[in-house]
């Protein structure tokens, strides 16, 4: 026997697939040969098509975790798809850097606890300057984040929301605002933090983190009804402080109310609610005086309790006669507590909107920390929510407390600082986006969201049209362009920086940039009546800046070019942030119905191996970065997008990426190396020996067409998976492709094939080789957007090492497209049937305990006419792949045979196989050699072999008299198998001084050594 392999073959594929070597390897070559600029380059210049993309912009404020590697990958993925489908994708970064998260991680390293604290120690000119730092210290981290992922973003090409360039187009949106009367001051109830000393937007207070189980009293107290002797309205809350700023009390209109006899007092309370109440307060004697409708309580009179301790109360009843008095409104929750609330218009949005229309002043004495003013009389200076304890106290001295007592609840904290929200009504800026409600809700009736459900989510979040509260009262972030005349009240919008320094009365000199506390130094003269007008000191909320990216981050020409955006994705909390906010500012800044996104997937959110939300208190919050260093960027990408579908929560687990996936790569990558080493030993040229040079040389067999059939199909169903988003259900596809198809079914009906050197059949390998070399070319292709570094490396290992006129990276190949004339559909089925009655064959084989490496003399087949005519199609394979002699098929019925003989069996549905177990010597010796060689094999590998290595000699020793008689006829196909110059039979380890290795044969050990060089 030759050596058919070349045992120095130069393959730059190494024997082992090492991921991290070779990523780090193929990001040289990238970052060498500019490709990633290249392939921008390349389809800027020629393309099929624009798909506009704007980058939804981390925040500067922490490193990035997990779950923005999994956001990054399927941006990337979609990037690398499209282009290869040869689209052009502007796929240029963003950077969110402005904003209360900013804010705040600056103060925490410069040691401060609130605004007021920072602006006594340091300027705001300094601030900005660390909050600048900031956002560059961070960056640096996620700019190796996407490196390392090889996300192909353009850094160069970045927008950062805080260059005036892009401010001024803010100033843009919000001057288009002004002109639609949609940009509004006004007093409004907002949810504040006292930690972080702002109002924060509706969207913040819904996200995921922000509800937290806290303790609050829940308390049942009395009003006493004015001028009566002895009635009391019942009223609960769970905010005592509340009861400080009270102004009315509320019931619903159309329901049934009690006048209750408690002791010597009478209760009112809604009726559906006199038993369970009677029974949680524990109050066994109880009797209804009079039942009537909330109607009719309207006008009642009460005495609020602390007029001695807020004078300011008694004022405001002389301002309004409606202060104190119980009035009707639909709101009322009458399914818990008594059916009677008392309101607070400067605490609660609905209690403010039951003031406003009724004309009743607001009273909110609060000052930014959220503590009393001087208005809330003895209760001045305390911060609001210390002041509940003695808010009940009080109401106990006064004999008003009926029962407290600790409740846990969910109530929304802060999603930075975790302080407690509370509402109150403030001075801010307004988006009335109530207004455009209709037109928003069209334009995002026209996005595509891929699943329901996220989009069922979205839509639900914008039908609750709320106003946009923009105005935040902190210090980095882009200023709002409004400045107010301080005699008149006039307002007028900046919209340009230019228009800004035209204005200004004072030429500002030295550093000027669209910051506080610059742009607070300018001050203009009202058109009006000659005054100074001063800038409203507010910033914008950071939402509206990352909101703006569409119109802001692209020059006029560009903006027309690539807005809406083809496809956007983030997470699924984006529905009340980014997605939001993009919405409302592109139907604001166009005035139409139209979204500047035709298609948004929101992620699932990443959380820990056990399903737990990571979290820095958890310590469980995995950094990528570090992540990537023991891990392949491949296996993070593949399995980020493999374990489930985009929008579910998705449980990390770092431990996973060494198993299934790294098998599935793995795989892919030795099985190119099994055909490049083949490939090359015969000279294969891709070029010369395409699939139609075969087929017009009639090498392909059916084993081919069914391989390469399976594979037109597998190409349609990916992509069109990927293109929907099923990025799960489309991997699940391809590594079905590689693992089995491939793997456990083509290559072994191959392999043997592909062990000869013989002249003759030169062409047949050479038909079998381009079979594998289109396949495997074709999954490279499929691979590339959730692999890149692997297909990158088979591109250039193996495609273009075989046809260097290949284009230069695998980012410049075209997608692979369904060819029709591959696909055929019969033989598709012939194989389902063979690998049914494979299954079945070992099967039967097990229940009757011959190996599968036994040969056998007989199967025999029996199944109906069509099954049988198409398992004759390839029963060459079928006697191949059960490792039998022969195969007999029987249509009408059973041979009597196979029943007298009692031959192994095993049947599914309308097919019964049935094996003869009977092994005479020659089949005993056969399988004896087959159970020896395997032993062979897996030795060669431990011993560091490569699969081309020839060996010198192989012996065997320690068999007796009676396997070595059995062996005997087949020691040249053994020498074959295991590829071995000599096979030597010995009954003693004593015949030869080698290194012997033991191995278990049954119930008998054998002892077995191998020589050779090694080609590595
Ligand atoms: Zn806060
Ligand atoms: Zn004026």
């Amino acid at each position: 026997m030759t050596a058919k392999f070349k045992t120095d073959s130069e393959t730059n594929l190494t024997a082992d697939y090492r991921p991290l070597e070779l990523e780090q390897e193929i990001r040289r070559f990238w970052e060498k040969n500019r490709i990633q600029q290249k392939v921008a380059e390349a389809r800027e210049k020629k393309n099929k098509g624009i798909l506009g993309y704007v980058e939804g912009p981390p925040t500067l404020n922490g490193i990035p975790h997990v779950g923005h590697a999994r956001g990054r990958a399927m941006k990337d993925l979609r990037y690398r798809l499209k282009t290869m489908q040869g689209y052009f994708v502007p796929f240029w970064a963003g950077w969110d850097c402005q904003g209360l998260p900013v804010e705040l991680e600056v103060e925490k390293q410069m040691g401060v606890k609130n605004k007021r604290e920072l602006l006594q120690r340091v300027s705001e000119e300094r601030f900005v300057e660390e909050c600048k730092k900031t956002i560059m210290k961070y960056h640096k981290q996620w700019v190796e984040l996407d490196s390392k992922l090889g996300v192909f973003i353009d850094q160069a090409k970045a927008y950062w929301t805080f260059h005036d360039a892009y401010i001024e187009k803010e100033w843009q949106i919000l001057k288009r605002a002004w002109d639609q009367g949609l940009l509004e001051e006004g007093h409004y109830v907002v949810a504040y933090c006292p930690g972080c000393q702002t109002s924060l937007s509706n969207a913040e207070i819904g996200f995921e983190d922000s509800y937290q189980v806290v303790e609050d009293p829940s308390l049942y107290f009395k009003f006493k009804v004015a001028d009566s002797r002895n009635e009391y309205l019942l009223v609960w809350t769970t905010m005592p402080f509340t009861l400080i700023t009270d102004t009315m009390a509320a019931v619903r209109p159309d329901a049934d109310y009690v006048k209750v006899q408690v002791g010597n007092e009478v209760w009112i309370l809604v009726k559906q609610r006199l038993e369970p109440l009677m029974k949680e307060l524990a109050i066994e004697k109880f009797k209804i005086v009079q039942t009537l409708d909330g109607k009719s309580l309207e006008g009642t009179r009460y005495e609020f309790p602390f007029k001695d301790m807020v004078p300011r109360q008694a004022e405001l009843e002389k301002s309004s006669p409606l202060v104190h008095t119980v009035i009707c409104e639909d709101f009322v929750d009458v399914e818990t507590a008594t059916g009677v609330v008392h309101l607070s218009p400067g605490n609660g949005e609905e209690d403010f909107f039951a003031a406003m229309k009724r004309g009743v002043p607001i009273f909110a004495p609060f000052d930014d920390e959220a503590k009393f003013t001087v208005e809330g009389g003895k209760f001045c200076g305390v911060f609001a929510r210390d002041t509940d304890k003695m808010v009940v106290e009080e109401l106990r001295n006064r004999g008003l407390l009926v029962e407290v007592r600790p409740v846990r609840h969910e109530y929304p904290t802060c999603w930075r600082s975790h302080h407690k929200i509370i509402w109150v009504a403030r001075k801010e800026y307004f988006l009335r986006t109530d207004k455009i409600n209709a037109r928003v809700l069209e334009a995002a009736e026209k996005v595509e969201y891929f699943f329901d459900e996220t989009k069922n989510r979205f839509m639900s979040f914008l039908r609750e049209r709320k106003p946009w509260c923009i105005s935040r009262e902190r210090v980095w972030g882009a200023p709002l362009p409004v400045w107010k005349c301080r005699e008149c009240g006039a307002k007028t919008v900046v919209s340009s920086k230019k228009e800004l320094l035209e204005k200004a009365l004072e030429k500002p000199s030295g550093d000027f940039e669209l910051h506080k506390p610059w742009v607070d130094r300018v001050t203009f003269k009202c058109e009006k009546c000659g005054g100074t007008m001063f800038r409203e000191d507010f910033v914008l909320d950071t939402w509206h800046n990352s909101g703006a990216s569409p119109y802001a981050r692209f020059i006029a020409d560009d903006y027309a070019k690539y807005v809406p955006a083809d496809f956007l994705t983030e997470g699924v909390d984006q529905t009340r942030g980014w997605a939001n906010s993009l919405l409302l500012e592109h139907v604001i800044l166009t005035g139409r119905p139209e979204p500047p996104y035709k298609a948004f997937l929101f992620q699932g959110l990443v959380q820990d191996a056990k399903g737990r939300k990571m979290s820095k208190s958890l310590g469980n919050v995995i950094d990528p970065n570090r992540l990537l260093e023991k891990y392949s960027a491949d296996a993070t990408r593949f399995y980020s997008l493999r374990k489930c579908s985009p929008i579910d929560f998705i449980n990390f687990d770092p431990n996973e990426l060494g198993r299934r996936t790294y098998h599935v790569l793995s795989t892919l990558y030795h099985l190119n190396r099994f055909f490049l080493q083949n490939a090359e030993f015969d000279n294969f040229d891709p070029r010369k020996h395409t699939l139609e040079w075969a087929r017009k040389a009639k090498q392909v067999k059916n084993v081919e067409s069914w391989l390469l059939s399976k594979l037109q199909g597998m190409i349609e169903t990916y992509t069109s998976r990927l293109e929907k988003c099923e990025f799960n259900g489309a991997l699940a596809l391809l590594e079905d492709f590689v693992i089995e198809s491939l793997s456990r079914l083509y290559v072994p009906m191959v392999r043997k094939e592909l062990w000869t050197d013989e002249p003759q059949t030169l062409d047949r390998r050479f038909a079998v080789y381009a079979t594998l070399h289109h396949a495997l070319w074709t999954v490279t292709l499929l691979f590339n957007p959730v692999t890149p570094y692997l297909s990158e490396a088979l591109h250039q290992g193996v495609s273009r090492r075989l046809d260097p006129t290949l284009p230069e990276s695998v980012n410049l190949e075209d997608w692979p497209t369904p060819e029709a004339d591959l696909r055929d559909k019969v033989v598709e089925e012939d194989f389902e049937t063979l690998f049914k009655c494979v299954s079945l064959v070992y099967a039967a084989r097990q229940s009757a305990g011959l190996k599968r490496r036994w040969p056998l003399s007989g199967l025999v087949i029996v199944g109906p006419k069509e099954v049988c005519n198409a398992l004759r199609t390839v029963s060459e394979l079928l006697i191949e792949l059960t490792n039998v002699q022969a195969v007999e098929y029987a249509t009408e019925k059973t041979p009597q045979r196979v029943l007298d003989e009692k031959w192994a069996t095993a049947s599914e549905g309308d097919i019964q196989v049935f094996l003869n177990p009977h092994r005479d010597e020659k089949l005993l010796g056969a399988g004896l050699m087959r159970d020896l060689a395997r032993r062979v094999q897996a030795l060669r590998k431990e011993l560091g072999y490569m699969p081309t290595d020839v060996l010198e000699a192989v012996r065997i020793a320690e068999l007796d008299d009676e396997s070595i008689r059995l062996l005997e006829p087949y020691v040249s196909e053994m020498k074959n198998l295991v590829r071995s110059k000599e096979l030597l039979l010995q009954v003693s380890r004593n015949e030869a001084s080698v290194e012997w290795h033991e191995s278990q044969l049954d119930e008998k050990k054998v002892s077995i050594a191998i020589s050779g060089k090694k080609a590595i």
